[in-house]
C-alpha cells in the first residue's frame, strides 16, 4: 500500500518540490499551508494533491488537521516537517514579538506537527521524521538570532527523536539547506542577494527539487539505517 506522506507548508517553494517528490515516489500526499490559498488552489489543480489550512504554532489546529488528513488518506507515514518563517533583525532590534513568531512557528510548529503522528507510528513499527533546518541553524546567521536558535533546535529534535524512534523503526533526520530559489530568498533585497551568491562556491542558489530528492531517499524503505542524521545542502559553502 502506498505511504502516507505530510508535508507542513507544502504548497509553496521547497515544500511544494518535497510535495511533488513524494508523489512521484508513489505516496499518498497531503500539504499543508497557513494562508494563502490561491496558490494551494493552484497547486492542487496542477498536481491533484490536497491541501489542508491550519497553523503550525497552535498545537490543538495541528492536531485537528492532522486528524482529517488521516481519516481523508490514512495514517501518516511520512511527516516533513517544513513550513517556517523568518522575522530578521539585528538582535539589538529584534522585538520580543519577533523572537516568539520564530519560536512558536519554525520551532514548537515541529512539536505541533510531529507530536500527534508519533504514537501511531510507534504502534505501527514504521515512520519516517525528516525536518527542514538551515545553513543558518548550523553557523548562525548575523539578523537571525530567531531563526538560527529555531533551526539549530530542529537538530537537537531529530537526534533526540532518533533515539527514542530507533527501536519501533522510526527515522528521524534534517536537512539543512543552503540558500534555495524560493520567494522566503528573492525577498531578500538583490544585492545583498548577489554578495551571498558570491559566497557559494557553486556560483549559485541551489533549487528547491534538489532539496526534495534528499527528502525522498531519507523517506524511503532503504534509509532506515539513517537515523538522527543532518543532510547539508548547500553548494560547499563551509563553515567551520
Ligand atoms: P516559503 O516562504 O517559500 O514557503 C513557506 C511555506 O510555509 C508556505 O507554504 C507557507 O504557507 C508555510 N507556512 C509559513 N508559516 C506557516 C504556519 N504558521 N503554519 C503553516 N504553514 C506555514 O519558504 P521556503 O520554501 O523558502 O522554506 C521552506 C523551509 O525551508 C523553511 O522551514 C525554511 O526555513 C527552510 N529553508 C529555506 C531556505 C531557502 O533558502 N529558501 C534555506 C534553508 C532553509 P503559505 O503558502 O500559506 O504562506
Amino acid at each position: 500500500m502506498a505511504r502516507v506522506a505530510l508535508v507542513t507548508g507544502g504548497s509553496r517553494g521547497i515544500g511544494e518540490a518535497i510535495s511533488k517528490a513524494l508523489k512521484a515516489a508513489g505516496c499518498e500526499v497531503a500539504a499543508t499551508y497557513a494562508g494563502n490559498d490561491e496558490k494551494a488552489a493552484a497547486f492542487t489543480a496542477e498536481t491533484g494533491i490536497k491541501t489542508y489550512k491550519w497553523n503550525v504554532a497552535d498545537y490543538e489546529e495541528s492536531k485537528a488537521g492532522i486528524a482529517k488528513v488521516e481519516a481523508d488518506l490514512g495514517p501518516v507515514d511520512i511527516v516533513v516537517a517544513n513550513a517556517g518563517i523568518t522575522r530578521d533583525a539585528m538582535f539589538h532590534r529584534m522585538t520580543p514579538e519577533q523572537w516568539k513568531e520564530v519560536i512558536d512557528t519554525n520551532l514548537t510548529g515541529v512539536f505541533n506537527t510531529v507530536h500527534p503522528v508519533w504514537a501511531g507510528m510507534r504502534e505501527r513499527q514504521f515512520g519516517r521524521v525528516i525536518v527542514i533546518s538551515s545553513i543558518n541553524g548550523q553557523k548562525g546567521q548575523a539578523g537571525q538570532v530567531n531563526y538560527a536558535a529555531t533551526k539549530a533546535g530542529d537538530l537537537g529534535i531529530v537526534k533526540s527523536l532518533a533515539q527514542e524512534g530507533a527501536k519501533f523503526g522510526i527515522t528521524a533526520n534534517a536537512i539543512c539547506p543552503g540558500y534555495i530559489a524560493t520567494e522566503m530568498v528573492m525577498a531578500i533585497d538583490e544585492s545583498v542577494r548577489e554578495k551571498i551568491i558570491k559566497g557559494i562556491p557553486a556560483g549559485r542558489l541551489g533549487e528547491p527539487s534538489e532539496i526534495a530528492r534528499c527528502v525522498t531517499f531519507l523517506a524511503s524503505d532503504d534509509a532506515g539505517f539513517i537515523n538522527g542524521s543532518t543532510i547539508s545542502a548547500n553548494g560547499a559553502q563551509f563553515f567551520v
